[in-house]
C-alpha cells in the first residue's frame, strides 16, 4: 500500500539556510525512499533540492525532477526521471501529477507560491492530496497566524484551515504519511 505513495516536495533553492532544515529534509527523504515512496521535486542542484537529490540517489529512491526549460543546466544529474516544462505554471501542474502527499519544507517565496496554489486546488477539490508543512523550530508560525486571522475574519472556514497540517518534527510528519 505504502509503495503507491508519491511525495511532492516544495523546498528552498537557497544555500544560506539553517542546516537543521536540510538535516530534516535528509531524514524525511531517506525514510520515504526506504518505505518505497516516490519523490517529486523541483529537480535542480540548488539548496534543499540538491539535498533531496543526494539522499534519494544514495538510497536508490525513485526521484522525479520537474524543471522549466529556462533552468537547463541546473538539473540534478542523478534524477530517475527528468520532466521539462515551458513555464513555471506548467511546472507546478506537472509536479502535482499523481501525488498522494505534498510536503512543504522551510522555503522562500517559490515554496510559498507552490504551497498556496496547491492548497487552493485541494480546497476546491481539484486535487486529492494531503498537505504537510514542516513547522520546524516554528518556521511556519507566521503562516499559521495568517490562516487563523483569515478564519477569525470569516475569509476561510476552519475546515479549510485544517486542510493544511503543520507537523513540528520529522517524526510527526512521517506519522502522517500512510
Ligand atoms: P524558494 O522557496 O524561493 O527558494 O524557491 C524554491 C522553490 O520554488 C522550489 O520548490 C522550486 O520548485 C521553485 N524555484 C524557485 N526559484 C528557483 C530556482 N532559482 N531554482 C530552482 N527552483 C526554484
Amino acid at each position: 500500500m505504502g509503495g503507491k505513495n508519491r511525495l511532492l516536495f516544495f523546498c528552498s533553492a537557497s544555500k544560506e539556510i539553517d542546516p537543521k532544515f536540510n538535516q530534516a529534509a535528509q531524514m524525511i527523504v531517506r525514510a520515504a525512499c526506504l518505505r518505497g515512496y516516490e519523490i517529486v521535486s523541483g529537480g535542480t542542484v540548488k539548496g534543499t533540492m540538491k539535498v533531496i537529490g543526494d539522499v534519494a540517489a544514495a538510497c536508490g529512491g525513485y526521484h522525479i525532477g520537474v524543471l522549466p526549460h529556462f533552468m537547463k543546466g541546473l538539473e540534478y544529474p542523478a534524477l530517475s526521471k527528468t520532466c521539462w516544462t515551458d513555464t513555471m505554471a506548467e511546472r507546478k501542474e506537472k509536479m502535482r501529477e499523481g501525488v498522494t502527499h505534498v510536503i512543504a519544507l522551510p522555503g522562500g517565496i517559490g515554496t510559498l507560491d507552490e504551497l498556496i496554489e496547491t492548497y487552493v486546488l485541494v480546497k476546491l477539490h481539484q486535487l486529492e492530496a494531503r498537505i504537510l508543512v514542516l513547522d520546524l523550530n516554528g518556521f511556519y508560525q507566521p503562516l499559521k497566524d495568517l490562516l487563523d486571522h483569515y478564519v477569525a475574519a470569516g475569509m476561510m472556514t476552519s475546515e479549510d484551515r485544517n486542510l493544511i497540517r503543520f507537523p513540528q518534527t520529522v517524526e510527526e510528519l512521517m506519522e502522517q504519511i500512510d
